[in-house]
């Protein structure tokens, strides 16, 4: 990846946003949503939406993203934009299906309010896949060009791919196809065990290790310069060769911010939540849980040691973590990310030292990229 691009991903990435729920309704019901039990109907009223909006530009964000459910079944869609605009946003992003983008005039009706960006969320470009996704009728029309509308409006436009059972052996067509209609910025998604995805998990879960050639694919063509591609929630160990696309550690501050009153449950009542089971081997927080529970368990924790392919120095005072009654949940995971937040090779699982080795660090991966694990031979 060019050092330019670097850069401008780098920018993009630390930008602080203000993410503002629009609706709790949606006008489709996808195969994976994991948001359909706030989905109980409704709009959010425009003196809340307002109130929302007023927080984040207080927590100093210039950038906000408008969601639901789907944003553009409000009413006052436009209203909001341009409220957005007056009370000092300087970008204005809506994350969308794209099916009321259909309609031409209230495409120019956000353009006049004053939207900048539009992420469309497109998880194939056959429309068999597609409403099989979506489970609507006519969604593969509509979005389609709902896309063309945003596109000819000069809007910025990204494209969300959730990589499912149903898209992952096309994925790289899918965003060839959409690369050639002139959209450059996308964003992998993986499927995250909650919602109608744990629901519907045998219709949607992919064997991934198998999936590597096609999801390669996929990765490769962010080689192209003018194309931006991000990964959410991959694990790191399906990016060997595209460890650039390793998603910054720092996202989990997100992560644990949207389960934070949960996470404080554990450190509180020591009792697992209330979704681990079968489920956390699906799960992105996965090791994290799992910390937060040997931490209350055991009442301290010890940063994890360099692994023997390295060879480097194993410390013999790792820094440590200790448990305190009302912690702050976000100091353990700056530890965390810092000293505990260690990924594998699909490699590893030939070394001898698989069993009692951790891995090595994310950011170390990130630089170096897997190629520096060398597995000894068992
Ligand atoms: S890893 Fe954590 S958040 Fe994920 S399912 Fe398990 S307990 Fe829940
Ligand atoms: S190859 Fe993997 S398992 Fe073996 S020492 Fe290196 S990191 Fe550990």
């Amino acid at each position: 990846m060019s050092a330019n691009k670097v850069q401008i991903k780098n920018k993009a990435a630390e930008e602080k946003r203000h993410w503002v729920r629009l609706t709790n309704t949606c006008n489709q019901r996808c195969v994976f949503c994991h948001d359909r039990r706030n989905q109980q109907g409704g709009v959010v009223p425009f003196e809340e939406i307002v109130r929302d909006l007023q927080k984040g530009r207080r927590r100093g964000c210039r950038r906000v993203v408008l969601s639901g459910g789907e944003p553009t079944l409000h009413p006052e869609l436009a209203r909001v934009i341009s409220e957005a605009r007056r009370l000092g946003y300087s970008h204005v992003q809506m994350v969308s299906n794209g099916r009321m983008l259909f309609y031409k005039d209230f495409v120019k009706a956000l353009k006049t309010a004053g939207l900048d960006e539009v992420t469309l969320s497109l998880h194939s470009h056959l429309e068999g896949p597609f409403e099989q996704i979506t489970r609507a009728k006519g969604s593969f029309r509509q979005a389609m060009k709902g896309l063309l509308a945003v596109l000819e409006n000069d809007f910025i436009v990204s494209v969300d791919i959730v990589i499912n059972k149903l898209n992952y052996k096309s994925l790289a067509r899918t965003m060839k196809f959409f690369i050639g209609l002139g959209v450059y910025e996308f964003d992998l998604l993986h499927l995250i065990p909650f919602g109608d995805a744990w629901q519907n998990r045998r219709d949607v879960y992919y064997p991934i290790q198998k999936a590597k050639k096609y999801l390669d694919e996929a990765f490769e063509l962010s080689r192209k310069e003018q194309v931006y591609l991000w990964t959410n929630r991959l694990p790191a160990m399906y990016l060997e060769g595209y460890e650039d696309l390793i998603q910054s550690p720092r996202k989990l501050f997100d992560e644990v911010a949207g389960m934070e009153q949960e996470l404080k449950n554990v450190l509180e009542t020591g009792r697992p939540m209330i979704c681990s089971g079968e489920r956390c081997g699906y799960c992105f927080m996965e090791a994290f849980c799992q910390d937060l529970m040997r931490l209350r368990k055991d009442k301290f924790l010890s940063a994890r040691q360099p692994p023997p392919c390295l060879k480097k120095k194993q410390q013999l005072k790792p820094a440590v973590y200790r448990f305190r009654k009302g912690m702050s949940l976000y100091r353990f995971l700056d530890f965390f990310i810092e000293h505990r937040y260690y990924v594998k090779s699909l490699r590893c699982g030939q070394c001898r030292f698989n069993r009692q080795c951790d891995g090595a660090h994310i950011e170390e991966i990130r630089t170096k990229g897997f190629k520096a694990l060398v597995p000894f031979k068992k």
